[in-house]
């Protein structure tokens, strides 16, 4: 079935995202975008995954657990989980392996955890938006240990992404995928690295605003509307 997707999505925790990025409003603007299927990847933590799993449950929304990762050269992946389960081991993973450097949400905003309820519940202490200590190296096979796919963000960027920090986006990575946040240099960005025309393009919002979500647009060809066939597809890609 083709499915109308949105893979990555911050909510009120990432301090970047908006403190009007509650589970509710999220699935509720996801709704009317017209997705099917989306993600939530916050900033190195999947802490507000159980809320928002649970409320696209109650909605009819199927919603991934994910991360965004800042590895320790500062590139973002996007880790996709199965299950609530998986995705909170992974972040109790991140957590034990990033610095322990407080926020200051007065400068850095705040990283709400909320219920399904888009109660505030606590908050994380240490800044999310830090280089972790996993490398670019490790990532793809640590996420899978977890049970996870991931792949590299926003490959057209000029922070934060594998060519901008690396200079290169070779094929002896495993990645099923990569990620862009639009598609207008993507012919160039092919051209100048080949191995991208092997991969499955990935064009998600990266949305930190409600009104960054757009209306639905990016289709893919999954089994069935779930977490767990959308990470059996990319395993099936690598
Ligand atoms: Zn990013
Ligand atoms: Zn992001």
């Amino acid at each position: 079935m083709r499915l109308y997707y949105d893979l990555h999505i911050h909510s009120c925790l990432s301090p970047c995202g908006d403190d009007d990025m509650t589970p509710n409003n999220i699935v509720g603007m996801a709704k009317l975008c017209g997705y099917d299927i989306i993600a939530l990847t916050d900033h190195n933590t999947c802490k507000n995954c159980p809320a928002i799993v649970e409320v696209g449950k109650n909605n009819g929304l199927t919603v991934v657990p994910g991360m965004e990762l800042c590895t320790s050269e500062e590139i973002h992946v996007v880790c996709l989980f199965p299950t609530v389960d998986e995705a909170m081991k992974f972040s109790d993973y991140v957590e034990k392996n990033s610095p322990p450097i407080q926020n200051r949400p007065e400068i850095f905003g705040n990283q709400f955890i909320m219920d399904s309820e888009d109660n505030v519940i606590g908050q994380v202490d240490n800044l999310l938006t830090l280089a972790s200590f996993i490398s670019i190296d490790d990532v793809y096979e640590v996420v899978t240990s977890f049970g996870g796919v991931c792949y590299p963000a926003h490959l057209n960027r000029e922070s934060y992404s594998i060519i901008s920090v690396l200079g290169e986006f070779t094929n002896d990575n495993e990645y099923p995928a990569a990620e862009f946040s639009d598609l207008t240099q993507l012919e160039l960005y092919k051209e100048r690295y080949p191995a991208l025309k092997e991969k499955e393009i990935i064009t998600s919002s990266d949305a930190h605003y409600l009104e960054n979500m757009r209306d639905a647009q990016f289709q893919i060809d999954l089994t069935e509307n779930s977490a767990q066939a959308l990470i059996e597809y990319f395993r099936r890609k690598i």
